[in-house]
């Protein structure tokens, strides 16, 4: 089958499209612009057409993946905005939503074998920073969409980041609602937490790193966290390429459709990391001192459950000492300690 990648050349788009080739699928990744695809052409060569790269310059356009979607059996949409700089909540919204609503409107336009599609959301879909206890897929982060009603531009960097995530992962569930009677397809989505793990996609220098992967660089290689962020600081993980290989199963498992799954190792703290990474001895890389030992003694406020990624797509999770030493070689070879 051939499988449509939108933005293929994001840090966990390529590990999916990686994923994807190696289990034997075609994939066609949708980037932004002719440069962003030359660095995935030299990374996938090897797999000669069973790789292609099309353009898709603006996501928001009506009809923008018209083109994309056609000849296509499955869509992994991972290519929404993930930054925490937007002022206007709609740089963040707008591509989220519209580029969700979009790739399925093309698909029902001119994708008559598609069979799965999945939609890369997140926890930020599931909870918001306040919630607590033992959330699964059944919660919704409505507060966030809530503070960008009532506040707009002032409401916090994360907020806007997560209602535009919530917005677009409950636009799709709609769409799939408001058009069950046209479409031969359903619907997987996957939400993972913080994604750490090697990068093997175009990144020019440390500072251009995506979100998540940047933030681990600079707690660990540059000791940017103070002593209160430290003790305060806390959330989930994955690794990438657990992350890569839910976008594999859910295209692969019959019995997924219809689901959302969370995807997470578990709880973290930056005292975790730092033991962790001092602990492995990796010569040249010694992340902060902290207070070693007292991550365990955190108290996590929200523990996501990973029941329905085990049992539906057989899902297994790496352990921090596999994740943080991959990451950590990966960052030392590209951008130095
Ligand atoms: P990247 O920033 O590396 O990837 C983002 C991808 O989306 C890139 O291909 C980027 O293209 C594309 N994109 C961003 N903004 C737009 C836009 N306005 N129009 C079109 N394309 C756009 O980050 P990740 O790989 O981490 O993120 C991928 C997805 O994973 C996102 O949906 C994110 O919300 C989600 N996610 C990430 C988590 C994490 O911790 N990393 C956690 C949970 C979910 P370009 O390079 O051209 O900008």
């Amino acid at each position: 089958g051939k499988v449509l990648v939108s933005g293929a050349n994001g840090f966990i788009a390529v590990w999916v499209v990686q994923d994807l080739l190696k289990a034997g699928y075609s994939v066609r990744g949708t980037v932004r612009s002719e440069a962003k695809a030359k660095h995935l052409h030299k990374l996938f060569g090897s797999y000669g057409d069973k790789f292609e790269c099309v353009i898709v310059s603006d996501i928001t356009k009506p009809g923008a993946f018209d083109e994309a979607v056609k000849g296509i059996d499955a869509i992994e949409h991972t290519a929404s905005p993930f930054h925490f700089n937007a002022e206007d909540p709609n740089e963040l919204i707008e591509p989220a939503v519209k580029g969700t609503v979009g790739i399925l409107e093309s698909a029902l336009k001119n994708a008559p074998d598609l069979k799965r599609v999945v939609v890369l959301s997140s926890c930020a879909a599931i909870s918001n920073p306040t919630d607590s206890g033992i959330l699964d897929e059944k919660n919704w982060n409505e507060d966030n969409i809530k503070e960008i009603e009532e506040k707009g531009k002032d409401a916090t960097a994360v907020a806007k980041y997560r209602a535009s995530k919530t917005l677009a992962e409950k636009a799709a569930w709609e769409f799939v609602k408001t058009h069950k009677h046209e479409i031969r397809w359903d619907l997987v989505t996957l939400c993972p937490p913080f994604v750490y793990g090697p990068t093997i996609h175009e990144v020019a220098s440390a500072d251009e790193l995506n979100t998540s992967v940047k933030d681990f660089y600079l707690a660990i290689f540059k000791h940017v966290k103070t002593p209160e962020q430290v003790a305060t600081i806390q959330g989930s993980w994955v690794d990438v390429r657990d992350v890569s290989q839910g976008h594999l199963r859910a295209i692969q498992k019959e019995e997924a459709g219809g689901h959302r799954f969370i995807l997470t190792s578990g709880n973290w703290s930056w005292q975790d990391w730092y033991d962790v990474v001092n602990g492995l001895k990796i010569p040249g890389v010694a992340a902060p001192t902290g207070t070693p030992g007292a991550g365990k003694s955190v108290q996590h406020k929200q523990v996501y459950s990973t029941k329905a990624a085990q049992t539906v797509l057989g899902m297994t999770f790496m352990d921090k000492e596999t994740c943080a030493k991959d990451t950590i070689v990966s960052l030392k070879e590209r951008f130095g300690a």
